[in-house]
């Protein structure tokens, strides 16, 4: 009978064949396998000092890192935390994990120490490599915890020295058995729902997603080692951490590592060092495209300009190839839970110039379908509905969180991203909207689950919902809908300050509108699509 037929799944595909991937191996042993052609290269270039160290070098020192790391105690499969901003002890640091068989959870430096300590603690983190200046937000939970803290750069009192770990014999490290299964990086998202929450990503899901990104025979659209990489996106966040790191030490090209994005600083090192990949986002691109100074400086060098994790307009586009005339440009699509990248640029090879606001066409090896969101059929082309990814590049899941795992990824693997898109007619995906909660303030993540938690908190506060509002600047921030307890006179002001004192600059609420009370489906779940609305329509 006909219900019964099976309704045929719409599966799309690259627009370019699958390739052989190397998925036994562990993730450093894949990034180093052509060490020899490139070993006196430089591969971590440091923007701030100048210093250079070679892909030799960074191979022996992480592998010292390993060896030390397993001296201090460190086993395999434990959690290390990276609370740094973008340095070579970064690289150095996550390399030494991988080598060990532990696993690197990082986190933004400029974390309130209660943030820093929720991923701490939930990550079950044994050491935290910093600088001395962070040493205070993660004092108190260390000494709690019998968590060591390692310092960088100086050695505050009671903390290890980061030399103990590049000093240590390389040859000491135990042979490591590691599993392709193996976890060896956390970072943290808050996915389609909820609080941030561990993403297990494993030895095979991060080579599969180098491999699609960088491998094979496409040498005009990939990485090489002639490339000159530039690093000023936050290398604690997936995108600068496995598209920009370890995709350039899988080609052997040279990485220049920023530590703190200034747009003066980034048009000198670009013409300085000769860039020719340049992956940002879309506040980047805003900022190059607004500054009076490009035209002092020579970007000719630069033949990629790659953006992603946030949307971006065609305008912006538009005024920003003019500052690039020679190089390609490419929007990415990605999200932390699908290993980075989904959509790949598929734009420098002919026939795949791909048009003005799309995201490329699906990584290699790898499946992506559209649902519908209220039936959970696949949808054709050019109708827009829920992406969901299938591959090996995705998650393993959610540390300790089974259920919010389930949700995601169904049972035939696929990964559900929350994100509102379509393929049209030439195989390339468009964004038009986002189905989740998640707020992007300049590609960083904030959840309103976490944002509502804290209002909730307050005695004068009944009930609260936090939603996105569209800025020019941020792309996103965060506002709060609030419901005063009964005489409660708590204003706008107050309600912000509050918040500022417990999170990172970008969670910050920009407004609180009070309200009545907040929508709800009969759920009970905050009807987040009517505030959007009202927003939309100026009706608050
Ligand atoms: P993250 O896990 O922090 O990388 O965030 C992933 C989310 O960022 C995705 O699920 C999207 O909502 C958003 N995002 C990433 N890339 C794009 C893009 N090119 N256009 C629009 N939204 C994007």
């Amino acid at each position: 009978p006909q219900a019964e037929l099976q309704q045929e799944e719409i599966i799309y595909r690259s627009k370019l064949p699958d390739i052989y991937i190397p998925k036994h191996l562990p993730l450093h042993s894949y990034c180093f396998e052509n060490i020899s052609n490139v070993a006196s290269r430089a591969c971590l270039i440091n923007g701030t000092t100048g210093k250079v160290y070679t892909h030799a070098e960074v191979e022996l020192t992480a592998r010292r890192v390993a060896s030390g790391l397993n001296k201090l105690g460190i086993q395999q499969h434990q959690v290390i935390m990276l609370l740094l901003p973008n340095t070579p002890e970064f690289v150095l640091s996550f390399l030494g994990a991988s080598f060990r068989g532990a696993i690197a959870t990082a986190a933004n430096p400029f974390f309130t120490p209660a943030e820093v300590s929720k991923q701490a603690k939930a990550s079950n983190t044994r050491l935290i490599i910093t600088q001395a200046i962070y040493v205070d937000k993660v004092k108190e939970f260390a000494e709690d915890n019998d968590v060591k803290i390692m310092c960088i750069d100086s050695c505050p009192e009671g903390c290890l020295h980061f030399s103990e770990l590049t000093q240590a014999d390389e040859n000491d490290l135990p042979e490591v058995g590691i599993v392709p299964d193996d976890v060896v990086a956390l970072p943290y998202s808050s996915g389609t729902t909820g609080l941030p929450k561990g993403v297990m990503l494993t030895h095979k899901g991060l080579v599969t997603s180098v491999a699609q990104q960088v491998d094979g025979e496409n040498p005009n659209l990939y990485f090489h080692s002639e490339d000159v990489i530039l690093c000023t996106l936050p290398m604690f966040h997936v995108y600068a951490l496995n598209s920009i790191m370890l995709c350039g030490l899988r080609v052997g090209a040279s990485i220049l590592i920023m530590q703190k994005f200034e747009i003066r600083l980034l048009l000198e090192l670009i013409e300085k060092y000769k860039v020719t990949i340049a992956p940002t986002v879309p506040p980047i691109v805003l900022a190059i495209a607004k500054s009076s100074e490009t035209d002092k400086y020579d970007l000719t060098s630069v033949r990629m300009l790659k953006y992603g994790a946030a949307p971006m307009g065609k305008e912006l586009e538009d005024a920003v190839r003019d500052k690039f005339p020679g190089a390609k440009l490419g929007q990415g699509y990605g999200m932390t839970e699908a290993g980075v990248l989904a959509m790949c640029l598929g734009f420098a090879k002919e026939p795949f110039e791909i048009k003005s606001g799309a995201c490329g066409t699906v990584v290699r090896n790898a499946e992506m379908k559209i649902v519908d969101p209220d039936t959970g059929s696949s949808l054709p082309r050019n109708q827009a509905g829920e992406i969901c990814i299938r591959g090996d590049q995705i998650m393993k899941g959610y540390l300790n969180e089974p259920e919010a795992t389930a949700r995601t990824i169904d049972k035939e693997g696929w990964l559900h991203t929350g994100d509102i898109g379509y393929i049209d007619d030439d195989e390339e995906l468009f964004i038009v909207d986002r189905l989740k909660e998640l707020i992007k303030y300049k590609g960083f993540q904030v959840a309103p689950a976490e944002l509502e938690a804290m209002l909730i908190a307050h005695p004068d506060i009944i009930d609260a919902s936090v939603v996105a509002m569209k800025d020019e600047a941020a792309g996103e921030v965060p506002v709060a809908f609030v419901v005063r307890s009964d005489k409660s006179q708590i204003s706008e002001d107050e309600i912000k300050q509050y918040i500022s004192k417990q999170v990172v600059f970008y969670k910050r609420i920009s407004r609180v509108f009070f309200i009545e009370a907040i929508p709800k489906a009969t759920s009970g779940k905050n009807l987040r699509k009517e505030l959007r609305a009202k927003l939309a329509t100026g009706n608050y």
